[in-house]
């Protein structure tokens, strides 16, 4: 199963990516995470993308398609994946139909996470993870069972990303809004369109989720 998880920043794309990779022995493609390890890498990938993700802009498309295409070729003939974060313009989703083809993959549903837009300042900023797993947490909505320590793994250092604060989120969703959203046409037209809503709790979603891909 082949997915795309859809919606602006904060929608909960990375949240419900893991739980799907977790049920269904999926792997999760983030763009975002991927970036972020060029940047921590300082690779030439990273030395560009780094002051356009600090600013909230997006990242030249030749060089996601590149980074997505890659990684793509290690997944064919495994059980799928969940792309987080790609395509995030119709050039991308453009590109993104050529790679699939050329691997003879397809997308089974495009999951788009219905969100309002002034809710998704809170979730960025009140956003953390777990500095050893990765598992993510939120200040009001997700906080972990025993204060300081990682539900999953017990770690106790957790990290804020720099460009989860409000100047540069209220960025991320004029880019979402601009360039982002057209995409879904993009899908909708192929009829790969499934809607959850995301302002349900993150155990809702999940659900819905579940029952639109199952
Ligand atoms: P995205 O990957 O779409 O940017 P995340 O999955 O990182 O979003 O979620 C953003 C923040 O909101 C995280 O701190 C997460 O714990 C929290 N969150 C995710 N889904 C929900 C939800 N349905 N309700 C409340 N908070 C949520
Ligand atoms: P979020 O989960 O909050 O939406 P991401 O981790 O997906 O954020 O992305 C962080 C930043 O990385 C974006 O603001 C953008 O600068 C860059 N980025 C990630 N994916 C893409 C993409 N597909 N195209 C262009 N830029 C991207
Ligand atoms: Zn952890």
């Amino acid at each position: 199963m082949n997915l795309v998880l859809f919606g602006p920043p904060g929608a909960g794309k990375g949240t419900q990516a893991k739980r799907l990779e977790e049920a269904h022995g999926i792997t999760q493609l983030s763009t975002g995470e991927m970036l972020r390890a060029e940047v921590a890498e300082g690779t030439p990938v990273g030395q560009r993308a780094d002051a356009l993700m600090k600013s909230g802009r997006l990242v030249p498309d030749d060089v996601i398609v590149e980074i997505v295409g890659d990684r793509l070729s290690r997944e064919a003939g495994r059980n799928g994946f969940i792309l987080d974060g790609f395509p995030r313009t119709v050039p991308q989703a453009e590109a993104l139909d050529r790679l699939l083809a050329s691997k003879r993959l397809k997308l089974d549903h495009v999951v788009s996470i219905e969100v309002d837009d002034e809710a998704m300042v809170e979730r960025i900023t009140g956003r953390f993870t777990c500095a050893n797993c990765g598992a993510g947490y939120h200040d009001t909505f997700q906080r972990p069972e025993v204060e300081g320590v990682c539900d999953a793994c017990g770690g106790t250092e957790f990290t804020r990303r720099s460009d989860d604060n409000e100047v540069t989120v209220r960025e991320r969703l004029a880019a979402y809004h601009a360039e982002t959203e057209p995409v879904l046409r993009h899908y909708e037209a192929q009829g790969l369109v499934r809607k959850v809503d995301g302002m349900a709790g993150i155990d809702e979603v999940t659900r819905q989720l579940e029952a639109v891909i199952g």
